[in-house]
């Protein structure tokens, strides 16, 4: 008994001096451990990075545009175009870093800013009007006017047509023409229903330059469409002056950041905005232009991608978003000169920010696109970057750093228009887009 209890506590003993307690060999194998274990976690990261990157080039990058984007789900080579040669022969590298600003205010320091900048205007006005004793009758009579005001609209309005057909054609029509055609729309394109208290105020913005036919056709059809919704509702035409590569994500930001200063109510500011090409028609009036309470990607069907969502972040076209979630993804990237991009980026944004994009169903969803010419692709490697880097740089590009100088401000019968100068491309995207340009010519 005793030799047997001796030995088990020598095993014990020698058992515990290699493994227990803490201090003996594996104590010295730990740094070996360690490095090991960071040896392989690097390697983790290092392909779950390739595979995102894969993903992310993989879907809505190419061509940027409508039709000729690739659906996810598989592994996208090149595009058998001029662009795959441009993309093999071109050394030269796109460096996103120099144009982020690292010192740009925060995401939520730079929204309160805009919010308290709104306010201060506010209050500004009260106190100039003050001593006017016109403008304080007619607060006087607005307050009572408040007090007597009519119930709310119904949730469902009760004169929409449903569907109807819209030619893919530009109509032909003089703006005179027009405004009689629209009902009684007031000065800078606004409107609100007199027979009821509209439950929604929504800001229209539209990017623009240079697409009069089209911009009459859209206006031809969404001042009714939005009437017969019962919608409070006002029209910015953000346009960008001048002949340099067209930025649609500058113009939206500084749409948005323009439109704020406007007061649907007394110290009110804009709670949603509807971010609406020129060339999409709507199809549907049931296609509410409410606000929503996720982003909502509202031309999901559209005639040249024969009614079919081509894939997930899509949110070009016509895309609704409160206010706050428009500062939560701090609005459009400022980077995408030129065609495609500025869209899916902010589809990635979204998902990133805020989980989720909303969508109606397909067959109320439905656009047609006017038929034009296509615009000249931002270089594929400047945008393919762009895209795979979007959610990682959302916080130094966007609302808090746009940049741009604001022409004109001026009520039209039938739209605020807002002119834009957003200055040049940056040097490095201007060389890689004529690099890319002449490798087409060559190949073409
Ligand atoms: N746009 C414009 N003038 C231009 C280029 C673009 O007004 O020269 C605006 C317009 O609102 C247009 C939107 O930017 O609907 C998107 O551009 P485009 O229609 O060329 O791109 P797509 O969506 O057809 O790929
Ligand atoms: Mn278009």
């Amino acid at each position: 008994m005793r030799v047997v209890r001796l030995r088990s506590t020598q095993i014990s003993r020698r058992t515990r001096g290699r493994w227990w307690p803490p201090g003996g060999r594996c104590l010295r194998l730990l740094p070996l451990l360690c490095i090991f274990i960071i040896i392989a976690a690097l390697g983790i990261l290092a392909i779950s990075e390739m595979s995102l990157v894969q993903r992310r080039v993989v879907s809505p990058v190419v061509g940027g545009g409508a039709a000729s984007r690739i659906m996810p789900g598989r592994v996208q080579h090149p595009p058998q175009s001029s662009h795959s040669h441009q993309i093999q022969t071109s050394n030269t590298v796109f460096k996103i870093e120099p144009l982020l600003r690292r010192n740009a205010p925060s995401v939520e320091l730079s929204a309160q800013v805009a919010i308290n900048a709104v306010r201060a205007s506010f209050i500004a006005d009260i106190i100039t009007r003050e001593g006017n004793i016109t403008w304080v009758k007619e607060q006087l009579t607005s307050k009572q006017t408040c007090q007597q005001q009519p119930d709310d609209c119904p949730k469902v309005p009760p004169k929409l047509y449903g569907a109807k057909n819209v030619s893919s054609s530009p109509l032909q029509l003089s703006e005179s023409m027009l405004r009689t055609l629209v009902g009684p729309v007031e000065m800078g394109g606004k409107w609100s229903p007199p027979e009821c208290s509209a439950r929604h105020s929504i800001a229209i913005v539209i990017p623009y330059r240079d697409r009069w036919e089209q911009l009459l056709t859209l206006l031809y059809h969404l001042h009714p469409l939005l009437q017969r919704q019962q919608l409070k509702y006002r029209i910015f035409l953000v346009e960008q002056v001048g002949n340099d590569t067209f930025n649609k994500g500058v113009l939206m930001n500084a749409g948005f950041l323009t439109a704020l200063k406007y007061n649907p109510a007394p110290g009110v500011i804009y709670h949603c905005f509807v971010f609406h090409d020129v060339d999409m028609i709507p199809e549907d009036d049931r296609n509410m232009y409410s606000c929503p309470q996720q982003p909502r990607h509202m031309s999901v069907a559209v005639n040249e991608l024969d009614y079919k969502l081509p894939y997930r972040q899509l949110v070009g076209g016509v895309f609704a978003i409160k206010t706050e979630h428009f500062f939560k993804v701090n609005g459009y990237s400022n980077l995408y000169w030129g065609w495609g991009g500025e869209d899916d980026d902010m589809g990635y944004r979204v998902e990133h920010v805020l989980s989720a994009i909303s969508r109606p169903p397909e067959w109320i969803a439905r656009y047609t696109m006017i038929k034009h010419k296509k615009r000249k692709p931002l270089a594929w490697k400047v945008k393919v970057k762009l895209l795979r880097t979007s959610w990682r740089r959302y916080r130094l590009d966007g609302l808090n750093t746009v940049q741009y100088q604001l022409l004109e401000l001026k009520d039209y019968p039938l739209y605020t228009r807002i002119l834009i100068d957003v200055g040049h491309p940056p040097h490095n995207i201007r060389v890689l887009q004529q690099e890319q340009d002449e490798q087409s010519k060559k190949t073409d």
